[in-house]
């Protein structure tokens, strides 16, 4: 299947609040912006149309109120409907092969993806950010949280190693990013800024003004060195061990996955969550990739 286009869009809206700067929304706020496969996909689109725009210099990432994420969408099915730009094949062969595959493409290869766009992106989170939301704002170059914004991830609680794109104890340091995952504490936006983890708190009202003037400011700036400046801090980062790490977390991720479908028939474990959680975890059908 074709990529979409920006004109197919219905998960997310593609936005220019400034002619230098492209602002990527996801908008579905019904369910707290939860990121299934028609989100990514459209996600993927609105920031490859970003991309090959000339006039845009730097991209927004944001979501419709009241929160910026839940996380991931464990009710999304769909063989053989998705635009799918990697290489990984054999995605609904089941078993932990089929989820390793499907998990390396729309987790861990968009997220890394997304990371390495040749332009600047920016995250403006605002109420809660959940798992697989971290990881989205965690793929953009900064993050602009309003007061109000908390941080949370409940992977371990749901028997699962981390996330797919598991970038906790870089944007944590070890011993926070232990404690975050161990216990499933939120975290605020003061204490994520004191982290180093997100890089300004504003009031809820002045978030979406803000990030656009952040925004033309760097749009201002040489755009070759600001590319340039990119690379150099993600390749130091990676040659720190992060993308080797990653490929081990990820592994990990999916051998928790299978011990929890053998001994549980889920890929998830509702072991260490409540009723009401579990009960909206129990996937749909046996597809369930969280
Ligand atoms: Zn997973």
């Amino acid at each position: 299947m074709k990529m979409y286009s920006l004109s197919d869009l219905t998960h997310v809206r593609y936005e220019r609040p400034h002619p230098s700067v492209a602002r990527v929304v996801m908008a579905r706020p019904e369910v707290r912006n939860a990121q299934g496969l028609r989100m990514t996909y459209e996600l993927e689109a609105a920031f490859a149309a970003a991309v090959d725009d000339e006039k845009v210099k730097v991209i927004i990432l944001a979501g419709d109120d009241p929160h910026f994420s839940a996380g991931h969408d464990l009710s999304e099915t769909g063989e053989g409907e998705w635009p799918r730009i990697g290489t990984a094949a054999d995605y609904w062969t089941g078993g932990a092969e089929g989820r390793f595959n499907i998990e390396t493409e729309i987790y861990l290869g968009m997220c890394e993806r997304w990371r390495n766009l040749s332009k600047p992106m920016i995250a403006a989170v605002q109420g809660k950010c959940i798992a697989g939301g971290l990881m989205l704002a965690w793929a953009c170059d900064l993050i602009v949280a309003s007061d109000d914004a908390s941080f949370r991830d409940t992977t371990v609680a749901m028997g699962v190693m981390g996330g797919e794109f598991f970038m906790h104890p870089w944007e944590l340091g070890t011993r926070r990013a232990k404690e975050f995952l161990f216990l499933a504490d939120s975290l605020s936006a003061q204490e994520a800024h004191e982290l180093g983890m997100v890089s300004r708190v504003v009031p809820r009202d002045r978030l979406a003004d803000q990030v656009v003037e952040m925004a033309v400011a760097i749009a201002s700036r040489p755009q070759f060195a600001i590319r340039a400046t990119k690379l150099a801090i993600n390749h130091a980062q990676d040659q720190a061990g992060r993308a080797l790490s990653l490929r081990h977390s990820f592994a990990l991720h999916q051998l928790t996955h299978a011990d929890n479908e053998i001994r549980g028939g889920m890929a998830i474990s509702t072991a260490g969550t409540t009723d009401r959680v579990a009960a909206k975890m129990r996937p749909a059908s046996s597809g369930d990739r969280r």
